[in-house]
Order: structure tokens, then sequence, then C-alpha cells
């Protein structure tokens, strides 16, 4: 069985950028529920030796979360949307120009959605999610409250995703990390390939798009500018595998 006949074929001089949740993963009913399968984090340091170290994960979660969840692998990453990087060699960034103060809207949209049953509210630090997968239906409700305090606070723009809203400083966000890892080794010089799941994606695949790479959609969404689709998480992992098996015989 192959992972799929209509996806192009792995090269060795591509840098691989990899959203986590919805992704790699599956999505479970709560962020802390999701589950690594098994054999994941062989397969992603064994495309990550077949490209020369250049692989990243992409992720909305803060970057030590992503790195415990794929232990011991300790990829490079970039974490909440782009605000914290760390690169190959370990070495930690964070965000490049001053950030917005997050404590009022913070406290404002804790005690706002506080009132809705079965949302997670959930505290990153510089960025903020509010999970509703428990109660779909408070949807128009929540985006109705989410849009009213984020609108009220200066440098905050608010995103959909699939079952949250994230709030995150405005003009920082996956595609900008993408292109910071592209300014460094071993990234560099090579072709950027990109697969996302969510809306919060788009972005980089603009960027990936822009600079002449690969981009590529998991799941059913069709609302999504990225040239090359994939059905699943398993089915991405599995072609995930069998890029690593190919480039490693072609080394
Ligand atoms: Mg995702």
């Amino acid at each position: 069985m192959t992972a799929s006949t209509s996806l192009p074929l792995p090269q060795a001089n591509w840098s691989w950028f990899l959203d986590l949740d919805g992704t790699i993963l599956d999505i479970a009913a709560t962020p802390t529920a999701v589950v690594v399968p098994e054999g994941l984090v062989a397969t992603l340091s064994a495309l990550r030796s077949a490209a020369h170290g250049a692989l990243a994960v992409v992720s909305g979660r803060p970057v030590q979360q992503v790195r415990s969840l794929l232990e011991p692998l300790r990829p490079a990453a970039a974490g909440l949307h782009g605000l914290e990087l760390v690169t190959p060699d370990g070495l930690r960034h964070g965000a490049k120009k001053p950030l917005p103060p997050v404590g009022n809207l913070r406290r404002n949209l804790q005690e706002t959605v506080s009132v809705i049953p079965g949302v997670e509210f959930e505290n990153k630090g510089a960025t903020l999610a509010i999970h509703y997968r428990q109660v779909p239906e408070a949807a128009p409700q929540l985006r109705r409250l989410v849009k009213i305090a984020v609108a009220k606070s200066r440098g905050f723009e608010m995103l959909e995703g699939k079952m949250v809203f994230e709030i995150r400083p405005t003009g920082i966000h996956k595609g900008t990390a993408i292109r910071e890892f592209m300014s460094i080794a071993p990234f560099c010089g090579r072709v950027p390939v990109f697969a996302g799941d969510d809306q919060t994606d788009e972005d980089a695949f603009q960027v990936v798009a822009e600079a002449g790479g690969i981009t590529l959609h998991v799941g059913e969404n069709d609302d999504t500018t990225a040239e090359w689709r994939i059905e699943s998480p398993a089915a991405l992992r599995l072609w995930l595998a069998e890029a690593a098996e190919a480039l490693k015989r072609r080394m």
C-alpha cells in the first residue's frame, strides 16, 4: 500500500516543516488528550537525517509542549504560531519585536467565556486559545464575545481553527517562522515543504508557495490555498515514512 499516488515525489533537497495537531497527530477531544502514534518519532527522526537536519515542527502549541510530546526527538520547532522558535542547535529565540501586553485581554476573555460550560480556556502565555470541541453549539455566541474582546484590545487578532479560537499578536504567524528558519542552516538553500490542516496554516502556505515550495493540506477541508491534498494525519504519516525510506535509499 502506498500513501498516495497524487503527491509530489520527495526530494533530498527539501526542508520539512510540519504542523502538529491535525497534521502529523490526530486531533483529540482536548489538546492534552492527543496520542503520539507508535513509530512517528522514528519516522521523523529518519526523515530529519535524510534531509540533513532540515526538519522543524511548526505549531500553535508552546515549543516545550511540542518537544515533550515528541520525546526523544527534540526537533527544531516554532511554537505559539511563530512567536517562539528553537533552532536545530537548541537555541531559543523569542519574538523579534516587543509583544503587546496580553494581561487585560486574558482576564477579560477568561471571565467572559467562563459563563459557557464546557469551553476550555487555554493560557499559552503570549497567546490564548479558546476551545469549544465539547460544546460546538456555543460557537456563534463565543465568536461574538471573543471578537468584541479582541477588537477592544490593541495588537491582537483572532483566528478560527478547528473548534478553537486562537488569539495571537498581529503580524506574527507560522509563515514568518518558516521564513526565519529558511534563512539559517540547515534549512536555507533548500525547497520548503509545509504540511498543515487548519486556517492558522494558511499564512505558512502562502509564504512557502511564494518561496517556490510545496504546500500540502491535510484533511477534508476544501477552503485552502495549498497545492496538494492528503486525506488524513494517518495518510500523511505513511507518506512521511515512505519519504524517509526512499530518501535513505537514494543517499
Ligand atoms: Mg493543526
